[in-house]
């Protein structure tokens, strides 16, 4: 056990807690990453305001970037200074969603409640989302981290590790867009600009996006998108047919968590187009949509987890696309904090912003 600092959750909807709290050794398999980047993704503020529920006190953060600063038994690949990615994909390499190539939705449990992590006087601290990455440092299995060159940037490389990868991998791996193909792309956050640069990287004709705010239907525009359709138009997919010639899209990717965009999602689409659902709604919330229009024409819904990314083959390739000037990662960055801020971090990322505010470790 080693006195790390870490901003923990006491009590959903309060502020974050900095405190000094104990982190175990690396056991089997694992490794301790110290960390030099963690950014704020809306879950880690979904999960602090109680959206999905979960163990407290607990330590969020997921989207990370450090150096191996200590190895466990049985690690294989890596070694102490290596830097690497952190992601919370937690996969056990052995289960048939692991076999079939779908780790990000591994299908052994694992108990984030027994985890590295306990408070300062020794009670259970939950590592969330296998992660708890709003800290110094981390524990974390050897499959849930990918080496980075050492020169890059940490800041740009935690993106990668959920933003990135969700919105890219949804384009490639879920929607599978072939070049030549319409795309439409609701929300242009963080996880949706990726969306967007993704159907840029992958080749599509025309890129919508759709969004409540003009200002950052502009940002899309920097980031690939071809058109614009404000989602507070009375019927936006109307503007979007009219972007696409008179026909919907082969893929629509809802990045945002507002019902009434799954609800329009299948109004975009092109017969035969699907419709990839990458947001994450408050749990119990629930859409509506007519399953005989879907049936008639050939449509499909698809959930997409973290892009359904195997991070070992998608994370080197997304960092060679930075490194080439094909993916944008330091434009994602709207600010830089230390962990002792993390809470006007999270304010300034309530506001909507449609970029990263990373936390930054001196
Ligand atoms: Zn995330
Ligand atoms: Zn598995």
């Amino acid at each position: 056990m080693q006195t790390i600092k870490a901003a923990v959750c006491r009590k959903f909807g309060a502020p974050l807690v900095i405190e000094e709290v104990q982190l175990a050794a690396p056991g089997m398999g694992e490794v301790e990453v110290t960390l030099d980047a963690v950014a704020i993704c809306h879950s880690d503020i979904s999960y602090a305001e109680g959206a999905w529920g979960g163990h407290l006190p607990a330590v969020y953060g997921h989207e990370a970037a450090g150096m191996i600063s200590a190895v466990g038994e049985g690690v294989q690949g890596f070694a102490e200074g290596d830097s690497v990615v952190v992601t919370l994909i937690r996969s056990c390499g052995t289960c048939p969603s692991c076999a079939g190539g779908k780790p990000t939705i591994c299908e052994t449990p694992h108990d984030t409640a027994n985890g590295p992590l306990k408070t300062a006087d020794g009670q259970p601290l939950d590592q969330a989302m296998a992660c708890g990455a709003f800290a110094e440092k981390v524990v974390v299995d050897q499959r849930q981290i990918v080496k980075i060159p050492a020169d890059m940037a940490k800041d740009a490389a935690a993106l990668v590790s959920c933003g990135v990868i969700t919105g890219v991998g949804a384009v490639v791996n879920a929607a599978q867009l072939r070049a030549g193909q319409d795309v439409v792309v609701i929300g242009a956050g963080g996880v949706g600009l990726n969306a967007i640069q993704g159907a840029r990287i992958a080749g599509a004709r025309r890129i919508v996006a759709v969004d409540m705010s003009p200002e950052k239907l502009g940002i899309a525009k920097e980031f690939g998108a071809t058109h614009g359709v404000l989602a507070t138009e009375e019927k936006p997919w109307k503007a979007a047919y009219k972007a696409l010639g008179g026909r919907g899209a082969d893929a629509v990717l809802i990045t945002v968590g507002a019902i009434p965009a799954y609800d329009q999602a299948p109004r975009y689409l092109a017969r035969g187009g699907r419709a990839v659902l990458i947001g994450m709604p408050h749990s119990g919330a629930k859409a509506a949509y007519e399953p005989v229009v879907l049936a008639a024409v050939g449509q499909g819904l698809i959930g997409s987890k973290m892009g359904d990314v195997v991070i070992q083959r998608d994370i080197p390739w997304m960092v060679d696309l930075y490194q080439q000037g094909r993916l944008k990662l330091d434009e994602l960055i709207s600010g830089r904090w230390t962990l002792e801020q993390i809470n006007e971090a999270i304010a300034d990322t309530k506001t909507g912003s449609a970029k990263r505010n990373v936390i930054v470790f001196g």
